[in-house]
């Protein structure tokens, strides 16, 4: 099994105790993510101390008003190296930064023009936004996850655009009903599990400190919501990261 979004770089404890602990657990890979530079070398620090980790490396849009903006152009050195899989996490956020959505806009734009040039995935954060994210999502024509899944609203879209959707410990919550039945129509080739760790710990250990061993918890509602078996669903989700990530290529 493997955990497709992780901040092993934000967690309190080291990232090798979290992943004995996520071995023991059967989640025996990890995509971490980068939130900006400095994060993003430490998840490529990460990456290539620990087997099964690879990461993702970006600018969150929360920093898109800030001097970390400025050095987008860090970026791209950083596909030089090996363990670097994907592009983000970038996207809008309506909720947090309602303010700063035009600059948003612009990094986001500068995210996907790199993830284009140099043929990456891209990991979509999006939050109270759908109509601009599916508008600048719209002339990228690479592979697009949309981390958290978290509205509904945007499933259609993403599902005509052949998007991968990954779910996050939010929709094990009891008032999520919504997010559940939006799970069970994502095309068993497009589905994917996280737990953006150290955030967002699944019903079973809701309110402590996120890790990716708490992926299983995700995988269980989900498998349970779709009428499948755990173990099925979670090979599926193990091919479905391999393709949308590029995982295991030589
Ligand atoms: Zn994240």
């Amino acid at each position: 099994m493997i955990d497709t979004h992780a901040h092993l770089d934000a967690c309190d404890e080291d990232a090798e105790e979290l992943l004995v602990r996520a071995r023991a657990a059967g989640v025996t890979r990890v995509v971490t993510i980068g939130t900006g530079i400095e994060s993003s070398h430490a998840a490529l620090a990460i990456a290539d101390a620990h087997e099964g980790v690879t990461a993702a490396v970006g600018i969150d849009p929360h920093q898109a008003a800030t001097a970390e903006a400025e050095r987008i152009g860090e970026l791209r050195e950083l596909f030089t190296h090996p363990s670097a899989v994907a592009v983000g996490e970038t996207g809008l956020d309506g909720h947090y930064g309602a303010d700063t959505l035009p600059e948003q806009r612009r990094l986001f734009e500068a995210h996907l023009e790199l993830a284009e040039a140099l043929r990456r995935p891209v990991v979509i954060h999006s939050r109270a936004a759908n109509v601009e994210t599916a508008a600048a999502l719209a002339p990228f024509s690479g592979t697009v996850i949309l981390h958290c899944f978290s509205e509904p609203d945007l499933l259609d879209p993403a599902l005509e655009r052949g998007y991968y959707i990954s779910f996050a410990g939010n929709v094990t919550y009891p008032k999520a009903d919504a997010l559940r039945k939006a799970a069970a129509r994502v095309p068993a080739d497009r589905i994917l599990a996280e737990t953006d760790s150290p955030y967002l710990a699944p019903q079973p250990v809701r309110g402590r400190r996120n890790e990716p061993a708490n992926v299983i918890h995700t995988l269980a509602v989900l498998a349970a919501e779709r009428g499948e078996t755990a173990v099925e669903l979670g090979h599926r989700i193990d091919e479905n990261a391999d393709s949308a990530f590029g995982l295991g290529r030589a």
